[in-house]
């Protein structure tokens, strides 16, 4: 019979490793479900930056056209009265009635823009003390969850760190099919019997197979669902170590 301790140790070890990744795994979740109205109004905040960025670009080119228009009439207005020639007179009044449409316009195009500038500005400043808000409330109730998950992760490294160590330990035979398992892509290899169950793929094992684990839990068996080695530990002194 071989030695079941460093099976046992890494049932535990894989087991505690599994249930603290899952705990990330869940508190990831709730710490992204807390930032979601946060990330929301962020995002509105930057769109409406980028829509009042556009409308000052688009308010520049509209005042320089005005400054135009304007340095055209107050020229057309001195020229005018003193043009003699007829034809002349008629095209250059024409000419400045044209100009003073085009400032008319131009001036009630930068009155629109004006407005609605004021309008992003005072949805901007909402938006600034609604997100102010949200972030403190944000880092009420994340913070202590992203500590949790920081805890798990160290956790997780310090129970990893022998990892190796115990899967050398473990009898040839073991070591091997253990290796082969974690090749492809199977959790916890040597698991334990829970609730008749294997732990491994949670189904259940036979009454008889249990019943033989526990009377001698210096044996292993080998799941009939999933072929994991399963062990059993007498219910003593059990620290599962997860959050
Ligand atoms: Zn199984």
């Amino acid at each position: 019979m071989p030695d079941i301790q460093p099976l046992l140790e890494l049932a535990v070890s894989d087991r505690d490793i599994t249930l603290l990744k899952n705990a990330c795994v869940k508190l990831d979740t709730m710490i992204k479900s807390c930032r979601e109205e946060l990330d929301q109004r962020l995002q509105e905040k930057e769109m409406k930056m980028e829509e009042l960025k556009q409308i000052e670009e688009a308010r520049k080119e509209i005042q320089f056209k005005f400054d135009l228009q304007d340095q055209l009439i107050g020229k057309l207005e001195t020229q005018v009265p003193n043009i003699r020639n007829q034809k002349e007179y008629v095209a250059s009044k024409k000419q400045l009635e044209e100009a003073r449409k085009g400032r008319g316009q131009s001036e009630e195009m930068l009155l629109e823009m004006d407005i609605k500038m004021e309008e992003l500005n005072t949805i901007l400043e909402n938006l600034a003390k609604v997100i102010t808000d949200l972030e403190s409330s944000y880092h009420d109730v994340a913070d202590p969850l992203i500590e949790n998950k920081e805890e798990n992760q160290t956790k997780i490294s310090e129970i990893s760190t022998n990892h190796s160590d115990l899967v050398d330990s473990l009898p040839k035979p073991i070591k091997r099919f253990y290796d082969k398992c974690i090749l492809n892509h199977m959790h916890q290899p040597i698991c334990f019997i829970l609730e008749k169950c294997c732990s491994g793929c949670n189904m259940m094992v036979q009454p008889q197979l249990v019943n033989e684990l526990m009377a001698n839990p210096s044996s292993y068996k080998t799941c009939p669902h999933c072929s994991r080695v399963l062990v059993y530990q007498p219910p003593v002194e059990e620290e599962s170590g997860a959050a």
